[in-house]
């Protein structure tokens, strides 16, 4: 755990990012396509696995997590032979319902997460949400999470419904304005440092930069975080000794 600058007691309210943050978004993907390829292979698809996931990969990267014809393409990409004698969308189907059950089965947080999110929710703290994506998406995140009764319900914020997306500082601005807080009695904890980190910074939160894995994890941003943790018994640890949480 490390520090860099003070604080300003009393917190009263805690924002999390959802993605690498209260859950390994990074491993969960790699599992869920795994299993998508699998099953298409299963279902007929005439490829090398490794071959197929890397196109895979590879078109998520190109066309973006959100688009919808992931599987399709990569059927496009491996070319006709590849599904000779099929109908395709079955094969596609065969992906698609893979992936999903996969994210039913593979969908938690971390251990160190559900426990201090349950603690916290004991403490007199707003714990809330800020966080960018499809908003459906992101919400169906917290709710297979399990982790919505530790929550206010009136602090969970998407972006596409706040109308600022990260890393523009005013999304973090709207937030507090609607609820009426000061930002430096304002934690936000994310694994983002150029979306999470540094806007927080800007507008004079107290910032936790989470470390612990995901493509972020090796980045740095303009400015440095408050604290950095690598878990949320970390966390916990800093709320109770630097905050006087309890
Ligand atoms: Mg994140």
């Amino acid at each position: 755990m490390r520090s860099t600058h003070g604080v300003t007691p009393p917190v009263q309210a805690i924002f999390f990012d959802i993605d690498d943050t209260l859950f390994s978004t990074t491993v969960f993907a790699d599992k869920a396509r795994r299993a998508a390829v699998d099953a298409m292979v299963r279902t007929g698809l005439q490829a090398d696995r490794v071959e197929a996931t890397r196109e895979l990969d590879d078109v998520i990267a190109e066309f973006s997590s959100n688009y919808s014809g992931h599987f399709d393409k990569v059927l496009d990409r491996l070319g006709q032979e590849s599904f000779a004698g099929h109908n395709r969308a079955v094969i596609v189907a065969a992906g698609v319902v893979a992936y999903h059950a996969t994210k039913w089965r593979e969908l938690k947080v971390y251990d160190d997460v559900y426990e201090v999110l349950k603690w916290l929710s004991g403490t007199s703290l707003v714990r809330g949400v800020i966080s960018a994506g499809i908003t459906i998406k992101q919400a169906e995140k917290l709710i297979r999470l399990e982790v919505l009764e530790f929550l206010t319900p009136s602090a969970i914020f998407f972006t596409d419904q706040v109308g600022f997306s990260k890393p523009n500082p005013k999304l973090y601005r709207r937030v507090l304005q609607r609820l009426k807080l000061e930002p430096q009695h304002c934690i936000y904890v994310g694994d983002n440092p150029t979306h999470d980190i540094d806007p927080c910074n800007h507008e004079g939160w107290t910032t936790v930069r989470i470390r612990r894995s995901g493509r972020h994890s090796a980045e740095e941003g303009a400015t440095q975080p408050t604290h950095e943790i690598r878990d949320f018994y970390e966390l916990r640890r800093l709320l109770q000794d630097e905050y006087g949480v309890r």
